[in-house]
């Protein structure tokens, strides 16, 4: 057999590469490298899907619970690499700690990631920066397991400190006891509130680890995209239903495929021929807004009002039994307002903590710091 050996695309910077991509960004590859076999099938049907830009594949698994498959360690490292010379692709793994990096820098891994279980953890965080000093290699940096923007943050300002400034975002969900829907709760306002705080960060959703299972994975990534995220970072292995790890939530080349054509990908920028007739529409959402804002305000006034009658008459700002049944009837609303149940939960709770604030504040003038 004539094996053809590519010139592999070892990004000057995954930044830019990310930045100048003319469709969505796109990293595929199974959770776990599992054998040389396996790499090589699954990297070649990737190599096919013309859009798949790097390849992931874990090679040291950080898992939950012991006795589960931990990764096939260092020779995996060299299945990637033949896959990568054979196919012509970049590719990644997942590093844990220093001795990761040393190993993977040295078999010429292109692109390293830092896992939600190492985002979350400083002390392990600086170990990588260390490792990095001096080195040029691009860096991807999964969100932290918990929902805390400063981790993530951190963890980026460590690398940038240590020389590693092409660094790119990846959103793969956070923590969350026994969600109805989702292994990892997406919580879009955090990577939102990221990009906010670090503006040129370019960001990837991995809506694998997010939903946990094959049948989310489509409207997880149109969402992605429709919240302007510059690609996707998905799980797909040649056989998902014997893969080693994440066996749920890992796509078919095949199905990888028909994922991506059905994806609509809609432009960021406004075209000049609709700005006048967005800003209308804008501008009657802002005057809603403006209602809305002069009623809560109105409403808030008549808290502090409760709350004075409240203190003359001894009385405690929180009454558990009335609170229950404002909640119970502002739920059982939702539908014929047709507003999701977990929005109204959330409001009335904002709701509610602010018209505390209030009542806090006349019940205990002197005690200012109460406040906040
Ligand atoms: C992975 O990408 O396979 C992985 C372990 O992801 P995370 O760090 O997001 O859990
Ligand atoms: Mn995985």
């Amino acid at each position: 057999m004539l094996l053809v050996l590519w010139n592999v695309n070892k990004f000057k910077t995954l930044r830019k590469e990310v930045a100048n991509s003319s469709r969505p960004f796109l990293i595929a590859g199974p959770c776990s490298a599992e054998s040389m076999e396996q790499v090589d099938e699954v990297v070649r049907s990737l190599a096919e899907i013309k859009a798949v830009q790097l390849i992931r594949a874990g090679v040291w698994k950080p898992r939950t619970r012991p006795n589960s498959f931990e990764g096939m360690g260092d020779e995996a490292l060299h299945w990637l690499m033949m896959a990568s010379q054979k196919y012509g692709l970049p590719v990644s793994t997942e590093v844990a700690n220093a001795q990761h990096v040393e190993k993977a820098l040295k078999a010429g891994v292109h692109v390293l990631w830092l896992g939600a279980r190492t985002t979350v953890n400083p002390f392990t965080v600086q170990e990588i920066a260390d490792a990095l000093k001096g080195v040029s290699v691009p860096v991807i940096v999964k969100n932290p397991v918990n929902p805390d923007l400063e981790l993530w943050i951190g963890a980026l300002e460590r690398l940038d400190k240590a020389g590693v400034s092409d660094t790119v975002a990846v959103h793969r969900g956070f923590s969350y006891y026994n969600h109805p829907t989702y292994r990892n709760a997406p919580q879009w306002e955090i990577p939102i509130a990221l990009r906010e705080r670090v503006p040129n960060i370019p960001m990837l959703c991995d809506p694998s680890h997010i939903s946990g299972k094959r049948d989310l994975i489509f409207d997880l990534s149109q969402k992605a995209l429709d919240l302007h995220f510059d690609g996707l970072m998905i799980e797909v292995h040649n056989d998902p239903s014997r893969a080693l790890s994440d066996a749920q939530q890992q796509l078919t080349p095949l199905q990888l495929s028909s994922l991506l054509n059905g994806l609509v990908i809609r432009e960021h920028t406004v075209h000049d021929n609709f700005v006048e007739q967005l800003n209308e529409m804008r501008g009657e959402v802002e005057l809603l807004d403006d209602q809305l804002f002069e009623l809560l305000a109105k409403r808030m006034k008549h808290s502090a009002t409760i709350g004075d009658f409240k203190r003359e008459h001894g009385i405690t700002i929180l009454q558990q039994e009335h609170w229950k049944k404002m909640i119970a009837q502002r739920m059982g609303q939702s539908i014929d307002y047709d507003l999701s149940k977990e929005f109204v939960r959330r409001l009335m709770d904002e709701i509610h903590q602010e018209s505390i604030r209030k009542q806090t504040k006349v019940m205990n003038p002197e005690k200012g710091r109460l406040e906040e």
